[in-house]
């Protein structure tokens, strides 16, 4: 399958280098609006397209992947969906569900996904297992994290306009992965920082509430020169924290030898039983779970896919996470009031 990729900066880029090692794909070229761009690819042996109109008549073209920055999706999607090519957009696909559904609805039998790669990320799948396992009994609390020190890096990505701010960026992936995990979420809140002085948010705490009763945090900052563990989750029987992409991290379970007596602690100007962790004598750590990913599933998955229902990545699941990200918005405009959400 040969494949054009329409945004050939940082994550055309990356496409690029996955798709050329990939059995039975490669990538033929690329078109970008800036010529340094185009240069760049040219200097990789890539075709460049004068015009993303000549990726439509390229014949031996069977799919596109569309890495441009989020305001310029919907054109392109509509665009090579016409002309009969597979379509791979990065995400955020719109800038909300409203959008999606009309754009959705003149698709007709368009084979098209979105690149929501990171529920095949190993730290995801990683928590998963440990709330799948139960290595920590009930689970009721979930911290998803990530954060940075570089503030909203790039032009675009500082702009309303062309769908930045950071709930469109991680926002997609972080509620994509909580959606592989709960069928329902009941309600949510959401509050936005501005801390940067940008028109977009530069980082975001959300509250998720499932019927289930788990509670999961989701937070982004881009301004953090320290640090936070990437997962943290609490069960009835022990906690878990994986502290970073490299799956550093460790579960920690109570063992009972009999009567611990719970000793208090000196705690700033003075002390406390409540606050106090455990005696080591009375906890045991625990690894965390191995597990396995396939890294190009996406890739892979579209390129064998011969219907919209072969795909990995669907449409409904892409609508649901747009519509949750809709109600972080409306959250976040009323001081992050509570939003009941109507799933399930
Ligand atoms: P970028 O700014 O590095 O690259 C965008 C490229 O598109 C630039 O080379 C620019 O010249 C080109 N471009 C701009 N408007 C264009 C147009 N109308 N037609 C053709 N080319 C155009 O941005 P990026 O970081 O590569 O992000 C691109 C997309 O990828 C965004 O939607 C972003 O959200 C997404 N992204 C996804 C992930 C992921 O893990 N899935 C990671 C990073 C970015």
């Amino acid at each position: 399958m040969k494949i054009a990729i329409v945004g050939f900066g940082g994550m055309g880029g990356y496409h690029y280098k996955r798709v050329k090692v990939i059995d039975g794909m490669s990538v033929k070229g690329v078109y970008d609006i800036e010529p340094e761009r185009n240069a760049a690819a040219a200097l990789e042996g890539l075709f460049v397209y004068g015009s993303y109109r000549d990726i439509a008549n390229d014949s031996e073209i069977g799919g596109v992947i569309i890495a441009t920055p989020n305001d310029s999706h919907i054109f392109y999607i509509k665009y090579f969906a016409s002309a009969g090519k597979k379509i791979l957009c990065e995400k955020p696909v719109t800038m909300n569900a409203a959008s999606f559904k009309r754009m959705a609805d003149k698709l007709g039998g368009a084979i098209f996904t979105v690149n929501q790669n990171r529920r095949f990320d190993l730290d995801f799948l990683t928590a998963r297992q440990v709330i799948k396992s139960q290595v920590i009994g009930k689970v009721y609390r979930i911290e998803s994290r990530v954060t940075g020190a570089n503030g909203i890096p790039g032009g675009w990505r500082k702009l309303k306009s062309q769908g930045g701010g950071m709930m469109l960026d991680w926002g997609v992936h972080l509620i994509d992965q909580i959606c592989m995990l709960f069928p329902v979420i009941e309600s949510l809140s959401c509050v936005y920082s501005y801390a940067l002085g940008f028109d977009v948010e530069d980082g975001f705490i959300l509250t998720l509430n499932t019927p289930e009763k788990v509670q999961i945090v989701i937070e982004v900052q881009t301004n953090d020169y320290i640090g936070v563990p990437r997962w943290k989750i609490f069960g009835l029987d022990g906690s878990a924290v994986i502290e970073n992409w490299n799956l550093d991290g460790k579960i920690t379970v109570p063992v009972y030898n009999g009567d611990v007596e719970t000793v208090a602690i000196n705690a700033g100007n003075g002390l406390t039983k409540t606050m106090a962790y455990r005696h080591h004598d009375s906890v045991e750590n625990l690894p965390l779970p191995s597990v396995t990913t396939d890294m190009d599933a996406i890739y892979k998955n579209f390129k064998s896919a011969t219907t919209a229902g072969d795909l990995i990545v669907k449409s409904n699941e892409v609508l649901r996470v747009l519509r949750i990200m809709d109600a972080c918005f409306k959250s976040a405009n009323q001081s992050g009031a509570l939003i009941k959400l109507k799933e399930g």
